[in-house]
């Protein structure tokens, strides 16, 4: 299956992503975690992106949209993926298409993960990232709600809506039955 999973920064993604990935057999590529991992080598691309990632702000497109087509030409991606962080714009839901359409696929669906403000928060500052301080997370809440929100009416009846409160079990039940698996 080839998934992007959207919702608010702090809605789980990630956690319910690793499961997934396990579950239905295909790679979890978040882009956040490639941004960190490339931050913590001292890559051109990390020291590039660190100055963003630490003031909330979002990676420029053209920078984020090559890391990601490069890691969906790796060959456990060939199959099916898990793009979580991705898109988180319009225009990157656009190149996202363009870049399936190179390769003849196109998404199987949009999950989104459903969870009020309160929670996201608690949980953010639960979890303790370096980017998570209560400045940085108002500016990513923002970001979101300007910039990736839109998304949810611009994949229409591509969006497989999931209430993301309750315990990890839970979601990823809710998960794989809204899936039909
Ligand atoms: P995440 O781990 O998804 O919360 O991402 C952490 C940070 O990485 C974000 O706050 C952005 O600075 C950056 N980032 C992740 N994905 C993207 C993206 N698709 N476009 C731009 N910046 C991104």
């Amino acid at each position: 299956m080839r998934l992007v999973l959207l919702g608010p920064p702090g809605a789980g993604k990630g956690t319910q992503a690793a499961i997934l990935s396990e579950k239905l057999g295909v790679p979890h590529i978040s882009t956040g975690d490639l941004f960190r991992k490339n931050i913590g080598e001292g890559t051109p691309l990390g020291v590039e992106a660190k100055g963003y990632i630490d003031a909330g702000k979002l990676v420029p497109t053209d920078v984020t949209a090559r890391m990601v087509e490069s890691r969906l030409a790796e060959d456990d991606a060939v199959d099916g993926f898990l793009l979580d962080g991705f898109p988180r714009t319009v225009e990157q839901a656009d190149l996202l298409t363009e870049i399936l359409r190179k390769k003849d696929v196109a998404l199987d669906g949009v999950v989104q993960f459903k969870v009020s403000e309160d929670v996201v928060v608690e949980r953010m500052l639960a979890r303790g990232r370096a980017d998570d301080n209560e400045d940085t997370i108002r500016t990513r809440m923002k970001v979101y709600r300007d910039e990736t929100a839109p998304l949810i009416d611009h994949y229409g009846d591509k969006i497989i809506a999931i209430e993301a409160e309750g315990s990890v079990e839970e979601i990823n039940e809710r998960t794989m039955t809204a899936l039909g698996k």
